[in-house]
């Protein structure tokens, strides 16, 4: 390649300097780097009533978490004589018109699975490929590239953990070819009639932090906060070694069960090659560890094996026209909906987590588990769908492939079918916090309701109701839904919706659905 000519980096996930061979390769033989990062409208909305089911806008944290990454980065590349280039528009159209002004050669953006961006990408190469630029488009979001392992199964996703390891066998690349960070990058040319901003605030995008938001994320944006919690997470090698899911305390608050690092894996501000490397480091230097799928190193897989099956899965994200996906027709009833998004439903532990989720977008992965089973399968018998938007707007951490893949799991609509075991929204928390300290952090209308009485508010004597200045059905609302009954219900629907699937072999139709319902 021509020494003089300029590259464009084209910065969407994978936001970090450590382990990003699309960057290493702009900066090869370049007079001129452009580092962009365009801000796609699609996912900005700001008004949290304006949410809209099935859309795929992002709450204010993640929002946050995105312009702090941003941030990181462009500090970054300045230390390296360079600056991030932000733009605002439909990313397709913005990066060709860029392609066009700065008379670039070589195009670079890490690989994407999800379908919005395959189609974004197909329509910057199209007119790249089109003019001559040279594209390079590595995988580097995960830890193995999905198109091969679909290919070594001789087509399809493996649809089992078990049998995705036993095909990806181990990863293919070694430390010696991770690569190392840059000490220096060539600088961006000249702008050219492209409108360039610095990184924009919370406000510039129509985002204001809400009033009620009294307690904010403490989960904070970029690659520095990223390496930072890594080492603090590995440097205590026998947790590492001894880490095993799903044991784990849900309702640890103050120092959670697990890494928290899910925000810097979606938006690639961590590698999780490198991350899979230091755990590996770690499991060298110690006699005994756990192994997957319950260890460290194990959900590093789990996050693999979802993205394989999600990009060789047509319609991954919905029930209709995915073949791995159960027919049921789940009930469309707006107002459960709703108390389950809003911490209404009368259960202080699921109400508790859903709290958590709207102010820290994270909670712990078995406390996502009670709350997804009991707006499906468990209690509500509402789609996973409307659950995953919900998700989808309010975690830090969501992310398509993962959100849908688990929503799939527990809905028992994929991969795991045992739905007779339900999550009791009573007992599965008080097993961990029989003093229910998680509830009264984030729920603190019940703070000063005795222990005996916590997971059931609505059963405590009005003496007691009182005296904890907390009346049920007033402060604090009554249970929506007996969970014995409802539950039982929810078994019995779903053992008729599975003996439909099982009699109709996939030819299951919305007529057919409308008949159980
Ligand atoms: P750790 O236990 O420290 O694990 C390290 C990393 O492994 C995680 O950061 C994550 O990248 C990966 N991982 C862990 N568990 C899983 C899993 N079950 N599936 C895939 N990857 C996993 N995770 C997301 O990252 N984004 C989502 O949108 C998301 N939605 C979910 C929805 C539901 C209904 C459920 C039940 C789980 C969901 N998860 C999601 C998976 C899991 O709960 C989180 O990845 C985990 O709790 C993040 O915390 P951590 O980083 O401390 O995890």
């Amino acid at each position: 390649m021509d020494p003089g000519s300029n590259s464009l980096m084209w910065f969407r996930k994978g936001l970090r300097i450590h382990d990003n061979p699309a960057l290493d390769y702009a900066a090869k033989d370049s007079k001129h780097v452009y580092p962009v990062f365009v801000i796609d409208p699609r996912y900005m909305e700001p008004d949290p009533t304006a949410f809209s089911p099935g859309s795929a806008r992002a709450g204010l944290n993640r929002i946050r978490f995105l312009l702090e990454s941003l941030t990181d980065l462009d500090k970054s590349l300045k230390n390296l004589g360079s600056r991030l280039l932000v733009l605002k528009g439909e990313p397709s159209e913005m990066v060709i018109h860029c392609l066009k002004e700065w008379n670039i050669s070589k195009l670079c953006f890490e690989f994407d699975t999800e379908p919005y961006y395959q189609a974004l990408d197909d329509k910057v190469k199209s007119y790249a490929s089109l003019v001559g630029i040279e594209i390079f488009s590595p995988v580097s979001h995960t830890l193995f590239n999905p198109a091969e392992i679909i290919q070594k199964n001789g087509g399809t996703p493996p649809l089992s953990y078990q049998s995705f390891i036993k095909v990806a066998g181990q990863p293919f690349w070694s430390s010696s070819c991770l690569s190392t960070s840059l000490s220096c990058l060539p600088p961006p040319g000249n702008l050219g009639s492209c409108t360039i901003s610095e990184v924009p605030s919370l406000n510039d995008l129509g985002y204001k932090e809400s009033e009620e938001q009294d307690e904010r994320t403490p989960i904070t944006g970029g690659e520095s906060e990223a390496l930072r919690r890594l080492s603090e997470s590995i440097a205590d090698k026998d947790w590492v070694a001894n880490f095993e899911k799903p044991k784990g305390d849900p309702s640890a608050f103050l120092k959670p069960a697990t890494t928290v690092l899910s925000p810097y894996l979606k938006f690639g501000c961590l590698s999780p090659r490198y991350f899979y490397q230091c755990i590996q480091e770690v499991q060298k230097n110690v006699k005994r560890h756990t192994s997957p799928p319950v260890s460290l190193l194990g959900q590093l897989l789990w996050r693999d094996f979802f993205y394989t099956v999600a990009f060789g899965t047509p319609n991954f994200d919905k029930m209709r026209g995915n073949r791995i996906c159960k027919q049921i027709p789940w009930d469309s009833n707006d107002e459960l909906l709703a108390a389950w998004r809003d911490a209404r439903t009368g259960f202080p532990w699921i109400d508790a987590i859903m709290v958590q989720l709207r102010k820290w977008g994270w909670m712990h992965h078995l406390a996502r588990h009670c709350v997804a089973c009991f707006l499906t399968r468990g209690d509500l018998y509402v789609h996973w769908e409307k659950g995953r938007d919900v998700f989808e707007r309010l975690l830090v951490d969501s992310d398509w492939a993962i959100n849908n893949g688990n929503w799939l799991w527990l809905s028992c609509s994929s991969f795991f079918y045992q739905y007779n075991r339900i999550y009791s929204p009573i007992s599965f928390g008080k097993k961990y916090d029989p003093n229910g300290n998680y509830i009264r952090h984030f729920l603190p209308v019940l703070k000063d309701m005795p222990k005996e009485y916590i997971y059931e508010p609505w059963c405590a004597p009005l003496s007691i109701q009182t005296k904890a200045k907390c009346i049920i059905g007033k402060d604090y609302p009554k249970p929506v839904v007996s969970h014995d009954s409802a539950s039982k219900e929810c078994r019995r629907r779903l053992a008729e919706a599975y003996e439909l699937n099982k009699k109709l072999n996939g030819t299951v139709s919305e007529e057919d659905l409308k008949k159980l319902r």
